[in-house]
């Protein structure tokens, strides 16, 4: 990203999406907690239905403070459009609804967020979807598996939790050749790390949860898509399926948004320290941080994204058991399944978030047993280090 660009995404993430309403001028958004919105006489409505008038007219299809939120995450993310959704899930859903048919084909990235995972294994093969989870960092192997049936790339970089990454760029230049759309879960990096769009992504999607909002008390979602045309069809397929968020997560969501690049880029600051000092212990076997130059896709890391981010996974030479008994031990760091937020969060995916994963696939994903994800958070790093030696030096 350009010295230019930062500077505009920096302004952006503090004012987009909102201007002090006419009637108050209260400079925090208005939630405009309501169902339903008056029509000024029966012809207004029908226009509004027509779409010949602009305006809201229930908040399932629409609503002030939910249009807020998504004016700003489409500015950031450099879409057409922005679609917020209850959680990240709705968003997945809408996304497999609105573009896979019965008998479609997806390839996505073998260690894709469990349930991403799971909901095509399980209950979309009741409409003969299929699906191919591979590692999608092998461009060549992603290549290999394109089908006569094949409609979405389903890309997670980094990856959950081996932080495994994609080369985006090849993935846009594959779908358009082939005429698939190209998913890309940008969850773990946020708009401040990559922008997917940028290297010819089709839609982007967001566990509004993890880092935009940021502080662990929320859960919500969100689509961008490039164009019109894919904006218009996920918008209608999210309408009538009704995963649409509510007023108030709306504004929790564009509070928490407010303060997003100052958050990354502290939580990242610490990462890198952490990373570089968990690998120069003698308890730890390996460890998986794009920032690290033993990261196998490092190079391709600083091309397309801004900085590393803030997610670690590492293995002790103890293995599991060592492992488990580590993260009983922390203190400062939490036990916790979720990431993104302020706080720095420990946890054991193989039995947790990927425990839905069948272990043969989990083995293929890279999700062994003896790995533990580290979601750094904001707190002083020192402190930080203090509790994962203390944790360590007794494991
Ligand atoms: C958490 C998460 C999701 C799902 O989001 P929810 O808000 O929990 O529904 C999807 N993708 C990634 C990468 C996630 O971390």
């Amino acid at each position: 990203m350009s010295e230019h660009k930062k500077r505009k995404l920096e302004t952006e993430i503090i004012h987009a999406g909102y201007h002090p309403d006419p009637v108050a001028r209260s400079v925090s958004p208005p939630i405009f907690q309501t169902s339903t919105f008056a029509f000024e006489s029966a012809e207004q409505g029908a226009a509004l239905f027509s779409g010949q008038e602009k305006g809201f007219i229930y908040t399932r299809l629409g609503n002030p403070t939910i249009l807020a939120l998504e004016e700003a995450l489409a500015a950031l993310e450099k879409g057409y459009g922005a679609l917020a959704t209850a959680t990240g899930m709705a968003a997945v859903s809408t996304i497999y609804l609105a573009f896979l048919e019965k008998e479609a084909h997806l390839i996505g990235t073998a260690a894709l967020y469990g349930p991403s995972r799971t909901i095509i294994e399980t209950e979309f093969v009741r409409f003969g979807v299929e699906a191919d989870f591979i590692d999608t960092s092998d461009t060549a192997e992603i290549k290999k598996r394109i089908k006569k049936n094949t409609r979405l790339l389903f890309i997670e970089s980094p990856a959950n939790p081996t932080m495994a990454i994609t080369d985006l760029k090849a993935c846009a230049g594959l779908a358009r050749e082939h005429n698939l759309l190209l998913v890309v879960d940008n969850t773990f990096a946020s708009p401040v790390l990559q922008n997917p769009l940028e290297f010819g992504a089709d839609v982007v999607m967001h566990s509004l949860t993890k880092f935009i909002n940021g502080h662990s008390d929320v859960v919500g979602g969100a689509i961008i898509s490039r164009s019109q045309e894919l904006h218009k069809r996920l918008q209608k397929v999210l309408r009538l399926h009704g995963g649409t968020m509510d007023p108030h997560q709306a504004w929790l969501v564009l509070r928490g948004l407010r303060t997003l690049h100052l958050r990354v880029e502290r939580a990242q600051e610490n990462a890198r320290k952490i990373a570089a000092w968990l690998e120069a212990r003698p308890e730890v076997a390996w460890v998986n941080y794009p920032g690290l130059k033993s990261h196998p896709q490092h190079e391709l890391m600083t091309r397309q994204m801004t900085g590393p981010g803030s997610m670690l996974s590492f293995g002790l030479k103890g293995g599991y058991e060592a492992g488990l008994k580590m993260i009983n031990r922390v203190k400062l760091c939490t036990l916790a399944v979720s990431l993104g937020g302020i706080e720095t969060l420990i946890q054991h995916p193989a039995s947790m978030t990927h425990a839905s994963v069948p272990r043969e696939e989990k083995e293929k994903a890279g999700i062994t047993d003896d790995l533990i994800r580290l979601s750094v958070g904001c707190e002083n790093v020192e402190d930080l280090i203090e509790d994962l030696e203390q944790a360590l030096r007794e494991s």
